[in-house]
């Protein structure tokens, strides 16, 4: 029968992972789950964009498991009927300064083996792509594509629970206890045994990772990102996604235009630190969450590194006419009026390590019988079932006894 498997969070990571150790008849798996549905945080709050691989450093498991991860998932929106939509994306350098950033996209782009990838020199061949906008040049993907994570996450529960596999959701993990190779989970609702625990907590995986003495270091430092959708008028200015050249400085892709499955039209998202871990407005504050962030040994040299990036993100979140000057430069007949309403924001789990530095790759920490997945920020949802596949082979497999 194997073993008996414990997953925290019902995320579309924790969701693939469940199902993938079912698929492979590795144990009885049971999911823990919080809140009362799925994907009701970073799963059920992001820009819903399966991405190629177009920005990663090559060889990194976000390179791979992206690319790998793309694939599984257009397979597996193809399998169930779900919406799978390759609209395209265009990176855009607005001016001559952004050429260089944008060769080196292409440049890892291209050693990642982004497929039909193609350079664009010119406004009239930005133009053939995206007809409302502006640049110097661009790197397009037309491989990118629009999804429904929330569906996709709940289709591949659908497949848990055929499986055999338990979800349990309103169940908190309030306290896990590793005991002679064992770990005892413990919820409002009681204790259990397992032989094995895979954590894929999202804003909370930091506190789970105390939970069970491993090192507080990467803390998750919550950015909040958030949209504006374009009024139903005026969507036609926008094809496919146009994306900026991001700051290669910053773990975030910058402001851009997503065209979804169900053709609404996103500007977003921002980059805002957020008071509180599952903070999606500025009026959510959690004293806690913020204090523990000032006082983390690298808040300082963070500040110190970003102060000029996050003072700017910050104005553009609390006054309209600066977000819509940002976006205007990649659409410049947008107006501000067609940035109709704010849409559902969404909070990133970026983490954060003593030194300042936000970690980059995804990250993986193993104690005992507890498996911690880390750092599992954009594009972890595009690499859910890749990282599910990289955590059984590496660490479930790896530690299982003959
Ligand atoms: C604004 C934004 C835009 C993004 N855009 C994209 C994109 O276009 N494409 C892409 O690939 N990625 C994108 N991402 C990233 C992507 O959404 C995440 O990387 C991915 O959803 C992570 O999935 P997860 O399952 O690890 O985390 P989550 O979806 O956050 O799930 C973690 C779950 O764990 C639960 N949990 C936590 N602690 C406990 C506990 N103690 N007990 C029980 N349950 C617990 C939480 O309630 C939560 O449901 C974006 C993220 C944001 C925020």
């Amino acid at each position: 029968m194997g073993e008996r498997i414990a997953i925290i969070g019902g995320g579309i990571v924790g969701i693939a992972l469940a199902r993938a150790l079912l698929l492979r008849g590795l144990g009885e798996v049971t999911v823990f789950e919080k809140e009362e549905r799925l994907a009701a945080h970073q799963t059920g709050r992001n820009s819903g964009v399966v991405h190629a691989g177009l920005y990663y450093q090559p060889g990194t498991l976000k390179a791979r498991l992206c690319a790998a991860g793309r694939i599984a998932i257009r397979d597996y929106c193809a399998e169930k009927g779900l919406p799978y939509r390759e609209l395209g994306k265009l990176v855009v350098a607005v001016d001559a300064s952004e050429l260089p950033a944008l060769a080196e996209i292409e440049r890892r782009a291209t050693a990642n083996g982004v497929p039909d990838l193609a350079r664009l020199d010119g406004l009239d061949r930005i133009r053939a792509i995206e007809p409302h906008a502006a640049g110097v040049a661009a790197v397009h993907s037309p491989r990118t594509a629009a999804v429904d994570y929330t569906a996709i996450t709940e289709a591949m529960a659908q497949d848990v629970r055929s499986l055999g596999g338990s979800i349990r959701t309103g169940q908190e993990v309030v306290g896990l206890q590793i005991d002679r190779g064992t770990v005892r989970v413990r919820t409002p609702a009681g204790e259990q045994v397992f032989d094995r625990l895979i954590a894929c907590a999202g804003l909370q995986s930091d506190l789970v990772a105390r939970l069970v003495g491993a090192d507080p270091s990467p803390k998750i430092l919550p950015f909040r990102g958030e949209y504006w959708a374009l009024a139903a008028a005026r969507t036609d200015l926008v094809r496919g996604m146009i994306y900026p050249v991001p700051d290669p400085r910053f773990p975030f892709l910058g402001v851009h235009f997503t065209r979804g499955v169900h053709n609404d039209v996103h500007v977003g998202p921002n980059a805002v630190p957020a008071l509180a871990r599952e903070g999606y407005s500025w009026l959510a504050v959690s004293p806690r969450d913020t204090w523990q962030s000032l006082r983390w040994p690298g808040a300082g040299a963070l500040a110190r590194q970003h102060w000029r990036m996050g003072l700017d993100e910050i104005s553009g979140s609390l006054v309209k006419p600066l977000y819509y000057r940002k976006a205007r430069r990649f659409i410049p007949e947008l107006q501000m009026s067609d940035l109709a309403t704010k849409t559902a924001a969404g909070v990133r789990a970026q983490a954060w390590g003593r030194d300042g530095t936000l970690l980059d790759d995804f990250a993986v920490d193993q104690v005992g019988p507890v498996t911690l997945l880390r750092n599992a920020p954009s594009p972890a949802a595009t690499s859910s079932m890749a990282i599910a596949e990289h955590v059984i082979e590496h660490y479930v497999l790896a530690r299982m006894p003959e």
